[in-house]
């Protein structure tokens, strides 16, 4: 058996254990020397994060203190480069509901800067809320109802899941029950995310029934690799 076959065999056993990647993800030797992997990740992502991904957050805290959106420094949460929360938990004028888990929902300071930015469109569609079943989670993707390899960007901090979108009337319409049956609303928000630029691809129930029947996965695009944009000197 290859070293990496056992690597990631030991890193499949870990997962059935139970056991934090990370443990296995320690135990492989790293050389300078070893080959950058093909990875899924986002451009430039590496772990610890890197010196621009530093910059990068910093330059994305400040960014929200310019927008005026209250923010607060989250206790380090393994893979997520700038963890913060979002005490008001509203973006872009519109609020963010946790379905399921209470918080503190401690996400990447990306992702909240990039909801900031394009929620204000789906405001204007009439969208106040929106129902998330979960932000940050350690998991890998899964799509086409399989487990890829890959971490997912729930691990990183820098995706939402929504369930349901409640409008200005507070009407909830619900991605399991209203998408099949071509809700206005469910489609204008996914056409206006989809256009944004913002996000990597939506998976919806239209691209992913299997995996994403019941909600919308919503990831922030980041390119780690761009510099944070420098403050003009004064
Ligand atoms: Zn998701």
């Amino acid at each position: 058996m290859s070293f990496s076959s056992r690597v990631a065999v030991v890193t499949a056993l870990a997962v059935l254990l139970g056991a934090p990647v990370a443990e296995a993800a320690k135990k492989k030797k790293r050389t300078k020397a070893s080959p950058p992997r093909a990875t899924n990740m986002p451009a430039g992502w590496t772990w610890p994060p890197s010196k621009p991904m530093v910059a990068l957050g910093k330059a994305c805290t400040d960014e929200l203190d310019t927008l005026g959106i209250g923010w607060k420094p989250a206790r380090k949460e393994l893979k997520i480069a700038t963890p913060i929360t979002v005490p008001a938990m509203e973006l872009g004028g519109v609020k963010l509901v946790s379905v399921f888990r209470r918080g503190p929902h401690v996400m990447d300071c990306q992702l909240a800067l990039g909801l900031a930015r394009q929620l204000p469109a789906l405001h204007t569609l009439g969208v106040r809320e929106l129902h998330f079943s979960r932000i940050h989670g350690y998991t890998k993707v899964r799509v086409g109802g399989q487990e890829k390899r890959t971490l997912s960007r729930h691990a990183l901090g820098l995706a939402i899941d929504v369930r349901s979108f409640v409008d200005d009337a507070g009407r909830k319409a619900i991605v399991l029950d209203d998408y099949p049956l071509g809700d206005p609303l469910l489609l204008d928000v996914e056409q206006t995310l989809g256009d944004s630029g913002g996000f990597r691809t939506i998976l919806t129930p239209r691209n992913d029934p299997e995996s994403h029947d019941d909600h919308f996965h919503l990831e922030v695009r980041v390119d780690y690799t761009k510099p944070a944009a420098r403050k003009p000197a004064t």
